[in-house]
């Protein structure tokens, strides 16, 4: 029963395969379908959680633990589904199950190949999620159409084509269209390049979409269509758009959901429902005020590195009425002199998660800055972790408190390894991972956020707060507002007299989507808020010293 759309990419990466399919995820939800979107990476690194962001963006974490793409948040950001392991499979991942299947006798002595046995193994998870009863299964092929390491999705793609039932499958191909200014025009021949070489490997696609900085005309649609061998309705335009969050409404209006349902043979319907998206738009369109919030992290010259938090203030904004603008400021670049001047004029401060010891004394001062001047401070995993030493340091007068990750013989250890990571040595996939439930204290902040007692949200770290300091920091007014009921680990800490202080050991920001906004992000937005409009005449005041 259930279909199957592929997604491809030509000419260049960076296209935004992950957004089209998202988009038209969105646009086949919103007419009532089932449906879920997966990602086949080429790379041999079994998942991506053992590569540093400045190589593949954010690691996305799901509800199982598993350590994703980040392609997959925006997903569950479009979609408002949660995702799971089952919805990255990298080419690491297929050959290690080929190789343990191997090991274990399990192919009776034949010659292992990647023909059939790697290819049916991809074939075997790319249909996976049909069992949970999906009306749609679309899955983006990462890389570029053309890379030796694609090659065996792409042959996969093309054996699925011929054994599922006519009108099951379909290939989208996103290319580029760019425009030559010296000739002033756009230009088909990489998109026809790209085609021409998916056909070589046995896969045409059945609807090209372009992504271009200019419109294409008919004429030119007509075009590709003739020298690409598709109908000129399947030549679909993406042109460039202001936020990620129109594309949904651009595709709409090139009809590319119709256009797949056809292909698909499904003719009958219903008119989608896009009602609180565009009402999410309108609002994320109009903004009635507007907020600087500083993000303190060590790869701010990566924006992938930080998606889901970026993310996650663009929903909490929108609902806000609110234009949240992002600062990024180097953690590794402050220091006791500059901290004031760069810090100043934010009306939020949120000190980024991260791993190791650089940059980490600039963040310590941030949330010194913050804690004291009264500044709305979030800190995220690594963030949290450098509110509890700068409290530890500052408030409790304790100078070489540290967490055992930067500092392994520090003597006042308030972050420490968990019990549980003691004795792991391997680092794939070993942290503690996905989602866990914490108990909130009924008079705290996190709380009058959150409105239930009971939460779930998802881990990726190996260092948590020492208990053994919980006493102490409690009393002179750090709380412990939210503990694991298992395992009495500490999750969030927040400062009481301060107007907007919260610490957690988790990252909220991979579960804010369009339509649930996260509701720390919310309240932090309306903090600063509030900040803002509070210091408003002193701020004024800088303006015009600046002006003269
Ligand atoms: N490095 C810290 C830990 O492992 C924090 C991790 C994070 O910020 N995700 O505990």
């Amino acid at each position: 029963m259930t279909k199957y759309i592929f997604v491809t990419g030509g000419v260049t990466s960076s296209l935004g395969k992950g957004i089209i399919s998202a988009s038209l995820a969105k646009l086949l939800q919103a007419r009532g379908f089932k449906v879920t979107i997966q990602k086949f990476d080429p790379y041999i690194n079994v998942d991506p959680g053992t590569l540093n962001p400045y190589e593949h963006g954010e690691c996305y974490v799901t509800e199982d633990g598993a350590e994703t793409d980040l392609d997959l948040g925006h997903y569950e950001r479009f979609l408002n589904i949660y995702t799971t392991q089952a919805n990255n499979v990298t080419t690491g991942r297929i050959y290690q199950s080929v190789i343990n299947k191997e090991r274990e006798g399990a192919y009776l002595g034949k010659t292992v190949q990647v023909i059939p046995h790697i290819t049916d193994e991809i074939k075997r998870r790319m249909q996976m999620l049909s069992s949970s009863g999906y009306d749609i299964i679309i899955t983006e092929i990462g890389g570029t159409v053309g890379d030796i390491e694609s090659l065996p999705f792409i042959e996969a793609v093309r054996q699925l084509q011929w054994e599922l039932p006519e009108g099951d499958c379909i290939v989208v191909h996103l290319t580029l269209v760019p425009y030559l200014k010296a000739a002033k025009e756009l230009k088909t021949k990489p998109t026809q390049h790209s085609v021409k070489m998916m056909s070589e490997n046995g896969v045409h696609p059945d609807i090209i979409v372009c992504r271009t900085e200019q419109s294409i005309s008919n004429e030119l649609k007509s075009k590709i269509a003739l020298f690409c061998n598709v109908k000129p309705d399947s030549v679909i335009e993406a042109a460039d758009a202001s936020s990620i969050y129109e594309v949904p409404l651009l595709m709409q209006e090139q009809q590319l959901d119709v256009i797949v349902l056809k292909k698909l043979n499904i003719t009958w319907f219903p008119e989608p429902d896009l009602s609180v998206w565009k009402g999410f738009l309108t609002k994320l369109k109009n903004p009635k005020t507007k907020v600087t919030i500083g993000l303190i992290g060590k790869y701010i010259e990566l924006q992938d590195a930080y998606k889901s938090i970026l993310e996650a203030f663009i929903h909490a904004g929108a609902i806000n009425e609110c234009k949240v603008q992002v600062k990024d400021i180097h953690s590794e670049f402050i220091t006791p002199e500059n901290v004031k001047q760069k810090l100043e004029g934010l009306d939020g401060l949120l000190v980024a998660p991260g791993f190791g010891h650089r940059g980490i004394d600039g963040k310590i001062l941030a949330v010194q800055y913050a804690r004291e001047n009264g500044l709305p401070f979030f800190g995220i995993c690594l963030g949290m972790q450098m509110s509890v030493i700068e409290f530890a340091r500052n408030v409790l007068k304790l100078p070489q408190a540290h967490s055992t990750e930067m500092d392994a013989n520090t003597p006042d250890p308030v972050i420490d390894l968990m019990e549980a990571q003691k004795a792991i040595t391997s680092k794939g996939g070993t942290m503690r991972l996905g989602a866990y439930p914490c108990k909130l204290e009924k008079d705290s902040l996190a709380y009058r956020i959150y409105g239930s007692e009971m939460i779930s949200e998802r881990h990726r770290h190996r260092w948590e707060f020492n208990n053994t300091y919980l006493d102490r920091m409690q009393k002179a007014g750090l709380k412990a507002s939210g503990v694991n009921p298992e395992t009495n680990l500490v999750e969030i800490v927040e400062i009481e007299n301060h107007p907007f202080f919260i610490g957690v050991q988790y990252h909220p920001e991979l579960k804010s989507t369009v339509e649930n906004p996260h509701p720390i992000f919310v309240h932090f937005v309306k903090a600063a808020k509030e900040y803002a409009q509070k210091k408003e005449p002193r701020s004024n005041e800088v303006l015009s010293s600046e002006m003269i």
